[in-house]
């Protein structure tokens, strides 16, 4: 059994059949990228496995760590050690950035305000943040401010990596972080998530372009085609993909495939 298996998973919005049928299995020190053309539901897939309450489970299981993630609470499954990062980051007023870190890092070590010694140090928890900061090319400037607010569209991508390399996960979703990020912006979210490639962490990136994946080179690449697996194999599909865009599966569909000079 992988250490994260989902199988045959299909759920629903709104009363809308979305995924079909999903069946993949994850490795920790595994990369699978997983691709589609609009609308195929892979932002449908990030949610239910995280457990958004608007998508409805209609069958299958995800199974990690030999627990049921789908019984899981959303915060449950976090501390399981599972992290989705969004493609659309929400704003959260009222909380900045330094306080969320902080207050999140700590959960996930099953501080509840008594024990202290599981707590992080507020010296740890700087020096921490000032390394991954830097891999981000973020400045500190971010982090008295309030989650997301005003971030260009590239920040907040940016600032969910940020959660990512300071949570520390061992199953990370990450859906389209690619999109809406230039290029040199492409390049140190790729560096930051090269760098916490290993042994520990099994990453899903959700993408529509090959183009995040000339950094960050998938082990696998799975095609999502209304809802179903239509293809899997290794990094080689994705370059059949940029060739051809999804257009085998789907309607002719030219647009799937960014050229470079398209990116903004
Ligand atoms: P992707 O991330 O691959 O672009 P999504 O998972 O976001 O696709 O969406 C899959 C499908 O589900 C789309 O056809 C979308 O219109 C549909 N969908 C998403 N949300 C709703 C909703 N609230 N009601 C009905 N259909 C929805
Ligand atoms: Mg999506």
């Amino acid at each position: 059994m992988a250490d994260f298996e989902i199988r045959d998973l299909r759920a629903s919005v709104d009363g809308k059949e979305i995924l079909k049928g999903v069946t993949l299995a994850i490795n920790k020190g595994e990369v699978h990228a997983v691709m589609g053309p609009n609308g195929s539901g892979k932002s449908t897939l990030s949610h239910t496995l995280m457990g958004h309450p608007g998508y409805t489970v209609d069958g299958g299981t995800v199974t990690f760590k030999g627990k049921n993630v789908l019984e899981l609470e959303v915060d449950e499954r976090a501390r399981l050690g599972m992290f989705l990062a969004l493609q659309y980051p929400v704003v959260v007023p009222g909380i900045s950035m330094t306080n969320f870190l902080r207050t999140a890092l700590n959960a996930k070590r099953g501080y509840d305000g008594k024990d202290k010694s599981k707590m992080i140090s507020p010296k740890e928890f700087r020096s921490m943040l000032k390394g991954e900061l830097e891999v981000l090319h973020m400045d500190d400037s971010f982090l008295p401010r309030y989650i997301n607010d005003g971030f260009s569209g590239g920040e907040k991508k940016r600032a969910e990596i940020l959660q990512m390399a300071m949570l520390k996960p061992e199953i990370a979703i990450l859906d389209e972080t690619d999109s809406g990020l230039d290029i040199d912006s492409i390049k140190f979210v790729a560096e930051a998530v090269n760098r916490m490639r290993g042994p520990e962490l099994g990453v899903l990136i959700i993408t529509h372009y090959t183009r995040i994946l000339e950094f960050i080179k998938p082990d696998f690449v799975h095609v999502l085609v209304d809802g179903k697996f239509v293809l899997s194999g290794g990094p080689e599909i994705a370059n059949r993909l940029e060739k051809t865009g999804y257009s085998e599966w789907a309607e002719a569909d030219e647009s799937a495939v960014l050229k470079p000079e398209e990116i903004a």
